[in-house]
């Protein structure tokens, strides 16, 4: 059977996100995109009224929400601001390696301490020389004694300036490619952890992404996730089960977007005429509608697959390269509506337009989806036909 319809209690997870959103977010929205300060005082809200580390299970105090409640959740977050949304969420995405791939204990040590009062987890695949390429990691790890050494550098860490904790993906010296990867949390305050300046941003300014450099960094070996040298697999399923969520990030802006442009199609005037009167308007705005329609099913279906143990590696990949690609669509369109206006920084269209941006970038670009539907399909998948085709 398939159902579209909420539950009463994901109902009341939407309103209560909505609300927050429009109460804490959005009359500080501006102000943190402009100061590129980190959103502090507003995650502590959040945090204060459950809206953060939502699928922390509920045996190390989280609330134990799904993956498709989590949607519902950044949908409305992200509608009010990307930028404050990829803080916000970015606990998730640190805790995830270890929620994948931890024991009992490590879940006990790294992500309760979350749970308690304010606190950051970072999460670190990318590196200077690679982003898309995860098994091109050059970050090293030995093994030594009781510890595991690691030596590199680590790019683009969201939250990596507040974090406590890194998860972080490494490979043992002397390995390759996908052989060897390591899946290690580091906490922050660990001797030889050197975390760079805020790095300066098109979009998303209200979220901290700085360079983290690891030199001789030494962490018991029970920070280790998994069996060493066999993490490859933890940072892919990590993807898989945050790419829905990013999805549903690219859904809030759109609608967001879309939101803005009806508003002033209704109310600005040229040749006589209310421009929301004029078809190639109005087409417009019904693209934007249908795109994230298609869209939002397609990332509670990735979420649904994640949320019910089923391998939601392609429906992740094709709701994530959707989404973002017709968020930007919708974001590009938006600000052409608005004509001159929207190219300025008075109008919140341009702020959107700028954010919109990094959904196809970060968690696996739009091409890396692509390439990842593709190999499925030219490898696995199992044509209905395939004896006709042959
Ligand atoms: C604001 C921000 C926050 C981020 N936060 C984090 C974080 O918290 N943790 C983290 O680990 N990373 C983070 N990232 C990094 C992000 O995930 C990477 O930037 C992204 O994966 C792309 O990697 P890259 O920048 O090295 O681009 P590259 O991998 O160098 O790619 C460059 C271009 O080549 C294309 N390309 C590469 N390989 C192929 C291929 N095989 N086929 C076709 N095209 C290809 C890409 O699509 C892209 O267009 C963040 C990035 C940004 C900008």
């Amino acid at each position: 059977m398939i159902d579209f319809r909420l539950s009463e209690d994901q109902k009341k997870l939407q309103m209560k996100a909505r609300e927050f959103a429009i109460k804490e977010i959005i009359p500080v929205s501006r102000k943190y995109d402009q100061s590129g300060e980190f959103p502090r005082d507003v995650l502590q809200k959040a945090f204060d009224q459950g809206l953060m580390n939502t699928i922390f299970p509920e045996s190390i105090g989280g609330p134990g929400l799904g993956i498709l409640d989590n949607c519902l959740l950044v949908e409305e977050i992200a509608a009010a601001d990307p930028g404050i949304t990829t803080s916000l969420f970015d606990n998730c995405l640190g805790a995830e390696p270890i929620l994948i791939g931890g024991t009992v204990e490590q879940k006990d040590t790294f992500l309760r301490p979350l749970t308690e009062e304010l606190k950051f987890i970072a999460f670190a695949t990318s590196e200077p020389g690679m982003g898309s390429d995860v098994a091109g990691i050059a970050t090293t790890a030995r093994l030594e004694g009781d510890e595991i050494v690691l030596n590199g550098r680590k790019m683009w860490i969201t939250n990596g300036g507040v974090a406590t904790f890194m998860s972080t993906f490494c490979r043992l010296e002397g390995t390759k490619r996908h052989h060897g990867i390591t899946g290690v949390v580091i906490p922050m305050d660990t001797e030889g952890v050197r975390v760079g300046k805020p790095i300066p941003k098109m979009g998303h300014k209200a979220s901290n992404t700085v360079m983290v450099r690891l030199d001789e960094v030494r962490v018991p070996k029970e920070n280790i996730l998994g069996e060493s040298g066999k993490g490859f697999p933890i940072a892919m399923q990590t993807f898989a089960h945050t790419r829905p969520t990013i999805g549903a990030f690219a859904c809030g802006m759109a609608r967001a977007s879309m939101e803005y442009a009806i508003a002033y199609a209704k109310r600005r005037e040229a040749f006589e005429d209310k421009i929301g009167n004029f078809q190639s308007i109005q087409f417009m705005i019904a693209e934007m509608k249908i795109n994230l329609d298609a869209a939002r099913l397609l990332t509670w279906k990735a979420a649904w697959d994640a949320d019910h143990g089923r391998d939601n590696t392609i429906s992740a990949s094709i709701a994530k390269a959707f989404a973002a690609d017709y968020g930007m669509k919708t974001a590009s369109d938006a600000l052409q509506i608005f004509g001159g206006f929207g190219y300025t920084t008075n109008y919140l269209i341009e702020k959107l337009f700028r954010d919109a941006k990094l959904y196809q970038i970060y968690e696996g670009t739009s091409q890396i989806q692509r390439m990842i539907i593709s190999r499925y399909l030219l490898t696995k998948y199992v044509p209905i036909f395939d004896k006709t085709f042959s």
